[in-house]
């Protein structure tokens, strides 16, 4: 206690003639680097933003170089939660297009689109998206015909919620010169209107680019939504070289409060950002590293496995490049400095990229900290390979709770093993990165962060938890949430927890998840979002709840 007292005396006289706020009467908690809770009661924020103290015993010291002090009033303060996977502008357009998630039958999407053509008679192309066969009756993918009996005058493009498929009218499809005799593409599918993986790009290409001043609406209401839910750091999944420039517009412009570590699409954004950056705009926005892609999804049977699937035994999913292939792609954005970070679902495809970058990292070292993207359904003797070759494993509590019964139905119950296996990634000692991959799931960190703790979804199902073993304690759940997903994006020395020379980038919500059960947890309110010490989302403030999916 004595040591305390004197660091902290120290550091206040030393920082005194600075203009402090000091926040008090707070019940804060964050993780620790081994998954540890950590409890504090005041926090001493500087004029620039970052953190100067986090104190325990804020009532035993006199507060020196305070020029403000702010009444926490006892309520909850967390760090900043990062997504360590989510698709930003993509989560705006989700928001600002016709939107179809959770639609429970095929007549449910067919009357969302009515509403949608007749409340917008001037957009020329009807975009939009978050359907679900796997939540219809019949569980049968929607067809052009089905969409042409509601809206024939133009086309209609409607992505399903994984981003792997599309399902188009006819309209859509002449305007890309398709027809039923077309064959897919390599890596893709074409069946009745349903454009799955590789084969979307046809419908991409002659899509309309959406304008700099529509890619900078979505931008500004992802920013919204993710604020609104406590997210203040984003790993930016698949961006594009338009959104690169938008995120570039809005730094320029001083409208960026999420911090975007960003991974561009493909080596092929590598003509127009062919290195990573620094951090921009106040430690803003990074370009960090290239996206790439292994396989598919497993709700449209994409996803690359070991055995057929245990639903379609003609089947094991889309392979989307050669071992030669893959290496060279991701030895190519290596060379030019860039973090790695691919997309793999499957154990075919969770495998070849564990190979691939084992690979590298005997030419690289392994702090060059691979990434896989989602590591969804792996082969349990895969998994301690990750920690020696420096790979961590980026994954989505809520895919888990949203996939169960699918990924049951896809692979037979006695291969699941290695599903969804954050406590064996731990256990295995490598790093595991927590996020939502939205706009697919909401970016509603809570659900997951209860998911987490709880293998359950938010209804508190399945009853136990699925495949319970996998629980993480809260702590660990919260590290893969904050510190995890700040080390994934190599951003560890300035976000992720509140420590002095850290931005103060924090959240004051409505519960203490210490005190309360998974689905009490997974409906945590934010009441207030700060980013570098600036209140930026206040609840009593906004006009209308903006979050998705509550
Ligand atoms: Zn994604």
């Amino acid at each position: 206690m004595r040591t305390l007292l004197t660091a902290l005396t120290a550091a206040l006289l030393a920082s005194s003639a600075n203009a402090d706020t000091l926040i008090t009467n707070i019940n804060g908690i964050q993780a620790d680097d081994q998954g540890q809770l950590q409890h504090f009661n005041g926090l001493v924020i500087g004029d620039d933003g970052k953190v100067r103290q986090v104190l325990q015993h804020v009532e035993l010291v006199r507060m020196a170089g305070i020029t403000r002090t702010i009444d926490g009033g006892g309520r909850t303060l967390l760090p900043g939660l990062i997504d360590g996977h989510g698709h930003v502008v993509d989560l705006g357009f989700y928001a600002l297009r016709l939107n179809v998630t959770g639609s429970a039958s095929l007549s449910e999407l067919q009357q969302r689109l009515r509403d949608y053509a007749a409340a917008h008679p001037d957009v020329k192309w009807i975009q939009g998206g978050g359907w679900n066969q796997e939540l219809w009756p019949d569980k049968k993918f929607p067809t052009a015909a089905d969409l042409d009996a509601i809206v024939s005058d133009r086309p209609v493009v409607l992505e399903r919620v994984d981003g792997h498929a599309y399902v188009v009218n006819s309209a859509a499809m002449k305007a890309a010169g398709v027809t039923a005799a077309t064959p897919a593409p390599h890596g893709g599918e074409i069946h009745d209107g349903v454009f799955v993986d590789a084969a979307k790009q046809l419908l991409d290409k002659v899509t309309p680019e959406p304008t700099d001043a529509e890619n900078d609406q979505a931008l500004a209401k992802a920013q919204e939504i993710l604020l609104s839910v406590g997210v203040t750091g984003v790993g930016s999944m698949s961006t594009r070289v338009a959104d690169w420039n938008a995120f570039n517009r809005a730094g320029r412009a001083g409208r960026l409060n999420v911090r975007l570590m960003a991974y561009l699409s493909g080596t092929e954004s590598m003509a127009a950002v062919p290195h990573p950056t620094g951090w921009l705009y106040g430690d803003r926005l990074r370009a960090s590293g290239i996206k790439l892609f292994a396989d598919g999804a497993l709700g449209s049977r994409g996803a690359w496995l070991k055995k057929p699937y245990a639903d379609s035994p003609g089947s094991s999913g889309l392979q989307f490049h050669s071992d030669a292939e893959m290496i060279a792609l991701a030895d190519r954005a290596a060379a030019a400095g860039f973090q790695v970070a691919t997309h793999a679902i499957g154990d075919a495809a969770n495998a070849q990229i564990i190979g691939v970058y084992e690979q590298l990292s005997k030419k690289y070292g392994a702090n060059r900290r691979w990434r896989i993207e989602h590591f969804q359904i792996v082969d349990p003797a895969d998994i301690p390979r990750l920690a020696p070759a420096g790979i961590i494993a980026s994954m989505q509590p809520t895919h888990q709770t949203s996939d169960r019964l699918m990924a049951e139905a896809r692979l037979g119950t006695n291969r699941l093993a290695g599903a969804y296996a954050w406590k064996t990634v731990l256990k295995a000692g490598a790093k595991l990165a927590f996020g939502t991959d939205f706009p697919v799931e909401s970016p509603n960190p809570f659900p997951g962060l209860a998911a987490g703790i709880s293998r359950q979804d938010v209804e508190g199902q399945p009853p136990g938890g699925w495949m319970p073993a996998e629980r993480l304690t809260l702590g660990e759940s919260l590290r893969a949430y904050t510190r995890g997903a700040a080390y994934a994006g190599f951003a560890e020395d300035k976000i992720g927890s509140l420590e002095p020379g850290k931005w103060a980038d924090f959240i004051i919500v409505d519960r203490d998840p210490t005190e309360v059960d998974a689905q009490s947890l997974a409906k945590t309110q934010v009441l207030e979002t700060w980013v570098a010490g600036k209140k930026v989302f206040s609840r009593a403030s906004a006009a209308s709840p903006a979050e998705r999916g509550q």
